[in-house]
C-alpha cells in the first residue's frame, strides 16, 4: 500500500526581523511529511520553533523560505478560493482553550461560527443540532451550549476548542500544545479523546508538545527540535527504544519511570547551561554549546541531516561516517 503524504515540509525557513539587521531565526531548513490518518509529533524545549512552525503550516505567518505542500498544493501561493477550502480541511486546536474561545459568546455560537462563516447547514436549526451532536461527540452535553467559556474547566474548554475544530469536519488538525495548560489527570484524557477522534473520522494529526512522555502515547513518528532546527526524527517506539542524538537522549532521560528499581538504577543526562538565542545561534550544530559529546568539528560544521537506518533520520556527527571524529 503507498502510504499518502498528505502535508509536506520542505527547508522550511521561518525568520523574524527584530530591527537593526537582526534576525530571529525561529525555524531553519525544516524538513518533514505527515502521512494521511497518522499523528505525527513535533517535540521540543519551549522557544525551539515548533509552535512557529505550526503557525506557517497554517498560513497564519508566511514563509521565509521553503514550501509547505498540502495536499500537494503550495500553502503560501493559495488563491482565496484555495484558501477557503484549505482552512476547511485543516484546523487548529490551541494551548490556552480560554483564549482561543471568544468569552462574550455562548459555547453554541462558538461551535456554530465557523460553519455559518462556511455557509454549511442551511437553517439555524441545523447548525444548532450539529452543534449538539458536537458537544456529544467531545464529550460535553447539549446543556451546556448556552452556557458561557468561563463557566467551564480548562478541560471543559479545551473540549469546546475540539469541538469547534472538528465543526467543519476537517481531515487534519493541528494541536500546538493542546494539553499543556492542563492538569496532570485531564490531559491524558484530553489524548484519549483526540485518539478516538482520530480513529473515528480517520483525522491526520500535528501534535506539538514539549512534554516527550506525552507524545509518546499519541505519536506514531515524531520529530525533535532544538534552536529552530530538526534534528532526530523516527517511528515513536524506536526514537524511545534507541535515540540517537544527544538532545533526544537528554530529554528521554528526564522522563521518570515507573518502575522504581528501574528509575533508580538508570542515568539521567543533565543538560548544562541555556537555551541559547535564536537571534545569535552557536555556529556549527546548534546543540554544541550543551551537549556533552561535543567534538572539535562541531562546531565548525553544520551536521547534515541523514537517514542512518530505515526511517531514523538524525543531524549529528557521530552518525557521519564522512566527518573525522576527535
Ligand atoms: Fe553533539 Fe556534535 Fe552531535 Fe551536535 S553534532 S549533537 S555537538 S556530537
Amino acid at each position: 500500500m503507498i502510504e499518502e503524504k498528505i502535508l509536506q515540509v520542505n527547508n522550511l525557513k521561518k525568520h523574524f526581523s527584530m530591527g537593526r539587521n537582526r534576525q530571529l531565526q525561529a525555524v531553519n531548513d525544516v524538513s518533514f511529511f505527515v502521512k494521511k490518518g497518522e499523528t505525527f509529533g513535533l517535540v521540543g524545549e519551549s522557544g525551539c520553533g515548533k509552535s512557529t512552525i505550526g503557525r506557517t503550516i497554517m498560513g497564519l505567518y508566511d514563509r521565509t523560505d521553503g514550501e509547505v505542500l498540502y495536499d500537494g498544493a503550495d500553502v503560501h501561493g493559495l488563491d482565496n478560493q484555495g484558501k477557503f477550502a484549505f482552512y476547511r480541511s485543516m484546523q487548529m486546536i490551541f494551548q490556552d482553550p480560554y483564549a482561543s474561545l471568544n468569552p462574550r459568546s455562548t459555547v453554541k455560537e462558538v461551535i456554530a461560527e465557523p460553519m455559518e462563516v462556511h455557509g454549511l447547514f442551511k437553517s439555524k436549526k441545523e447548525r444548532q443540532e450539529r452543534v449538539y451532536q458536537l458537544l456529544e461527540e467531545v464529550g460535553l452535553n447539549r446543556d451546556h451550549a448556552d452556557r458561557y467559556p468561563h463557566e467551564f474547566s480548562g478541560g471543559q474548554r479545551q473540549r469546546i476548542g475540539i469541538a469547534r475544530a472538528l465543526a467543519l469536519e476537517p481531515d487534519f488538525i493541528i494541536a500546538d500544545e493542546p494539553i499543556s495548560a492542563l492538569d496532570v489527570s485531564v490531559q491524558a484524557q484530553v489524548v484519549n479523546l483526540l485518539k478516538e477522534l482520530q480513529q473515528e473520522k480517520g483525522l491526520t494529526f500535528l501534535f506539538i508538545a514539549h512534554d516527550l512522555s506525552m507524545v509518546k502515547q499519541i505519536s506514531d513518528r515524531i520529530g525533535v527540535m532544538y534552536l529552530g532546527n530538526l534534528v532526530e526524527l523516527t517511528r515513536s517506539e524506536k526514537l524511545y527504544d534507541n535515540p540517537l542524538h544527544p538532545y533526544t537522549q537528554a530529554l528521554l532521560s528526564a522522563i521518570p519511570i515507573p518502575d522504581p528499581d528501574l528509575e533508580e538504577s538508570r542515568e539521567r543526562i543533565i543538560l548544562e547551561g541555556e537555551l541559547p538565542s535564536p537571534i545569535n545561534p552557536p555556529s556549527g550544530c546548534v546543540f554544541r554549546t550543551r551537549c556533552p559529546m561535543a567534538m572539535e568539528v562541531c562546531s565548525q560544521v553544520i551536521p547534515t541531516w541523514q537517514e542512518v537506518e530505515q526511517d531514523h533520520f538524525v543531524a549529528c556527527h557521530l552518525y557521519d561516517e564522512t566527518v573525522v571524529k576527535e
